[in-house]
């Protein structure tokens, strides 16, 4: 028996010595130390033997199996120092190596970065931006901006109704922004709200979908000439410094008076004309270029907020909108507003 035991023992030991891995530790530890080892067999069946044997072959079998697992712990550190090492070998990596060739970016798409650039101007100005939901209410689109109940933009040719709720609307402008904005925040108040708008309308100049930026200021003694005033700077900022404004009167439910804003052409310095002598074909001739509609709030739109504190004796203010297509299709001459969403990458590649 004791014999056997040192038999094992030397086995064990070699096997130990010559395993390279520790799958295969492993694999010896439950061959000679596991359950149905031998060497365990060994030291169950010591009650056995004769009570002369029993102290000694229990001393040599106990003394190998301690040699034993201590070895196994040895060598399983070993090699698992040694498995980490020349892992993190392989996996080294050479900074000194050129990196890898540049790939080509993308670019933000010409109505984004319009819009963009207007919101710039006008966080110039001291505005905040705002945005808000494109399934709207009818409230917030029509009811509480004015819009009295035959108002034509509230029939469906214009809109876009969803069909088992029929005070649900896609948003035909950003103007709803106004109410809501209103009703979050007590007055002054100034921000523009730049988003999608649906109509149904599509040819080289209109689109089911398009985009448009709306602004709002509410003050204490806000005038016609403050609106003026803001809307210069911003379409010089948009257009160039030397640009001039013209307002013609115009009709909007929500502002009142209302007023459409030709800003004077850029291509013919307002002229009508082009340095050859032709006539110019951005303004057709006319020198201005018909760019926004505005107005003074009407004192009925702010009889819906005030309860948030807009009391249309106390507050004035005024609200101007523009379409985001239309400046970006005059600043670079583009004829049809459709091909800004035919995701054709040949047209929006020269814009970058
Ligand atoms: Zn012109």
């Amino acid at each position: 028996m004791l014999e056997r035991i040192e038999e094992i023992r030397a086995e064990a030991v070699a096997a130990i010595d010559a395993a390279g891995s520790s799958a295969e530790l492993e694999g010896l530890r439950v061959r000679y130390l596991g359950r149905k080892a031998e060497l365990t067999g060994v030291l169950r069946g010591i009650a056995d033997l004769p009570p002369e044997e029993r102290g000694e072959v229990g001393g040599v079998a106990n003394k190998a199996r301690k040699e034993l697992e201590a070895l196994l712990e040895r060598a399983t550190e070993a090699q698992d120092a040694a498995e980490l090492d020349s892992q993190l070998l392989a996996d080294r990596v050479d900074v000194t190596l050129p990196g890898a060739p540049p790939r080509p970016v993308g670019h933000q798409h010409l109505i984004a970065r319009t819009t963009r650039q207007i919101e710039d101007i006008m966080i110039g100005l001291g505005y905040h931006v705002a945005e808000g939901p494109e399934v709207e209410h009818d409230y917030y689109n029509f009811t509480a901006l004015n819009h009295p109940e035959g108002h034509p933009a509230r029939m469906l040719q214009d809109t876009f109704y969803v069909q088992s709720h029929p005070d649900v609307l896609l948003r035909t402008h950003t103007s709803p922004m106004q109410i809501r904005a209103m009703e979050t925040q007590p007055p002054p108040i100034f921000i523009v709200v730049p988003g999608k708008v649906y109509r149904r309308d599509s040819d080289a100049t209109h689109s089911p979908m398009f985009h448009q930026m709306e602004g709002l200021a509410i003050a204490e003694g806000l005038t016609l000439a403050d609106l003026k005033g803001t809307l210069l700077a911003m379409c010089q900022g948009i257009f160039g410094g030397e640009r001039e404004l013209r307002l013609r009167p115009h009709f909007f439910p929500f502002t009142e008076p209302s007023i459409e804003v030709d800003v004077s052409c850029f291509q013919c310095g307002g002229s009508g004309t082009l340095a050859g002598g032709e006539r110019c074909n951005l303004c057709k001739g006319q020198g201005w270029i018909e760019i926004l509609g505005a107005g003074m709030v009407d004192p009925n739109v702010l009889g819906f907020v005030e309860d948030y504190g807009y009391d249309a004796e106390r507050v004035q203010g005024f609200a101007f909108g523009l379409g985001i297509e239309r400046v970006a299709m005059l600043r670079h001459g583009v004829p049809d507003l459709r091909r800004f969403f035919d995701n054709d990458v040949r047209m929006l590649e020269q814009f970058s």
